[in-house]
């Protein structure tokens, strides 16, 4: 294992130490009920980093009266005035980009440039909807019939709940808190319980820029289903938006259906990157390894199967090889590291065991294919050759630094490869003609596509997914509909 500065180190302590522990309700950092705490571990060599409240339902209802009481003034707060509060939480959370990315890369364990990254990607959604708080329109009309005008006016949906996942632990937060906050909404935030320390420096950093008492609340808890259940029974809740899983999206699909709550459910993916013969195979596998092992292939638009021509599998497996080969495993914070550890214990179990079934099933491993240094939770890059489409490695969401290739015959091949599982996030493709990459574009069921690139997000641009990757969009003006109802007046 690459060791991290001693400078670092210190650097590390002294953030943690200055980062606010409790429960952020209506403007304060509380205790939980009964002095309840969850640990947060380093995820590169297991040492607790923090101690951090954990919310019971009773809190929760705490964090949710807060921002219901907060809503009205929040929602006829002038646009301008919300607008400002959001560009002044941009400027803020660029000024502390090296606090966040350091923060978020102790606690979910990405590089410091991954880290770095995020916190400009997260930001952006701060500008972006700073900007379209003032610019939320509706339209009038004649009625056809005559003798009326039609007035049609947007109002925010009212109190939101938003769960938020770990794989990116300051950028799923303002995703959705910065629409919400725009619109008019007030929120209560539950992030994952494994990375709640950006989220609460997130909120301290609202706080700071003057954002009101109750606009936003966050509740950490190690009782998600406990603590999401109260809130979604409770009829002052309006919405809820969900990035997470599939499995708990579903579920959450279910309990939303009684008090008829609006949903936003960013769920998961599993990208093909799709190399046709007519591709640049060095520029192929540049995107490769940003779509793979950015985030440490925790990401749910990291490509999942690589669908690559038969007349290219060869070349582009080993570049990939060689590629992966040179990427320095070690903890994020380190000098020169290229690739840290996975989340936790379970989620290394899992991906060893997808490469082991698929090794059995007949994949050749052309690289990695075991674990890293035991003190923390590494997984090596991994090339795989040879793999049968059907296997559990292809066909379900890795989310770690594994990449099966499986060839592909022509164009048909490919989409009916790209459309075979339950999935349809994004999808990558890499040729030299634009028409033909468009075409298969057109043809693979996904809310995204990629032409040419390994990455597609962008605050301005709607993100999300069809068929199991969810409903609704964050980002641009989609992104800003999730949070606005729409009213109609006949005058
Ligand atoms: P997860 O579904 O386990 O957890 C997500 C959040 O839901 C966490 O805050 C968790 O505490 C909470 N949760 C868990 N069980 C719950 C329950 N019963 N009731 C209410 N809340 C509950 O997902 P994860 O492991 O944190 O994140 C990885 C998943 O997220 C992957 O599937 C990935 O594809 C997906 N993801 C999707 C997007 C997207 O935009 N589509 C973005 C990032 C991650």
């Amino acid at each position: 294992v690459t060791l991290r500065d001693l400078s670092v180190v210190t650097e590390s302590r002294e953030l943690i130490d200055r980062v606010l522990t409790g429960l952020f309700v209506g403007g304060e950092f509380t205790a939980a009920a009964g002095g309840h705490t969850l640990v947060v571990e380093d995820p590169s060599n297991r040492a607790p980093l923090a101690e951090v409240a954990d919310a019971n339902a009773g809190d929760s209802l705490n964090a949710l009266t807060a921002a219901h009481e907060a809503m009205s003034e929040w929602a006829e707060t002038a646009p301008r005035t919300r607008s400002e509060l959001l560009r002044a939480a941009y400027d803020r959370v660029q000024a502390l980009r090296r606090q966040f990315a350091l923060l978020i890369s102790l606690e979910m364990g990405k590089t410091l440039a991954d880290a770095e990254a995020e916190v400009s990607y997260a930001a952006e959604f701060l500008r972006w909807y700073s900007e379209e708080a003032v610019r939320i329109n509706g339209r009038t009309g004649q009625a056809p019939g005559g003798g009326g005008q039609m007035l049609v006016t947007k109002r925010p949906v009212g109190p939101c709940l938003l769960i938020t996942p770990w794989n990116f632990p300051l950028a799923m937060v303002t995703r959705k808190v910065a629409p919400a906050l725009a619109a008019g909404c007030t929120v209560v935030v539950k992030p994952s319980e494994l990375t709640p320390l950006t989220a609460l420096l997130f909120a301290d950093t609202l706080r700071d820029v003057g954002v009101p008492t109750g606009v936003v609340n966050v509740v950490n808890t190690t009782s998600a289903g406990e603590v999401v259940g109260a809130l979604m029974g409770d009829g002052r809740l309006r919405k809820i938006s969900f990035t997470g899983s599939t499995a708990v999206g579903s579920h959450l699909l279910q309990q939303a259906a009684p008090g008829v709550l609006r949903t936003s459910m960013e769920l998961g993916g599993n990208a093909p990157f799709i190399v046709l013969e007519d591709a640049d195979v060095t520029a192929a596998v540049e995107g490769a390894l940003v779509a793979k092992i950015r985030n440490g292939g925790q990401s749910c638009v990291g490509a999942n199967r690589f669908l690559v021509h038969e007349s290219l599998a060869e070349e582009f497996a080993s570049g990939l090889a060689s590629r992966f080969g040179d990427l320095r495993v070690g903890p994020g914070q380190s000098p020169g590291v290229g690739l840290g550890p996975l989340i936790n214990s379970d989620a290394v179990d899992r991906v060893e065991g997808l490469v082991e079934a698929a090794r059995a099933q007949g994949a050749n491993v052309l690289c990695g294919g075991q674990r890293g240094a035991d003190e923390g939770h590494f997984y090596l890059p991994t090339v795989l050759t040879d793999v049968p489409s059907n296997t559990d490695v292809v066909q379900s969401e890795i989310f770690g630094p594994v990449a099966p290739i499986v060839t592909i015959s022509d164009d048909d091949h490919a989409v009916s490869e790209a459309n075979s599982t339950p999935f349809g996030l994004v999808a990558y493709v890499y040729s030299q003609d634009l028409r033909r990459a468009l075409s298969l574009g057109n043809r693979i069921e996904t809310g995204m596509f990629g032409v040419n690139r390994g990455l597609v997000s962008d605050a301005a641009a709607p993100f999300g997914g069809a068929k199991a990757s969810g409903l609704g969009r964050e980002g641009g003006p989609e992104g800003l509909a999730e949070y606005l109802e729409t009213h109609y007046a006949l005058v």
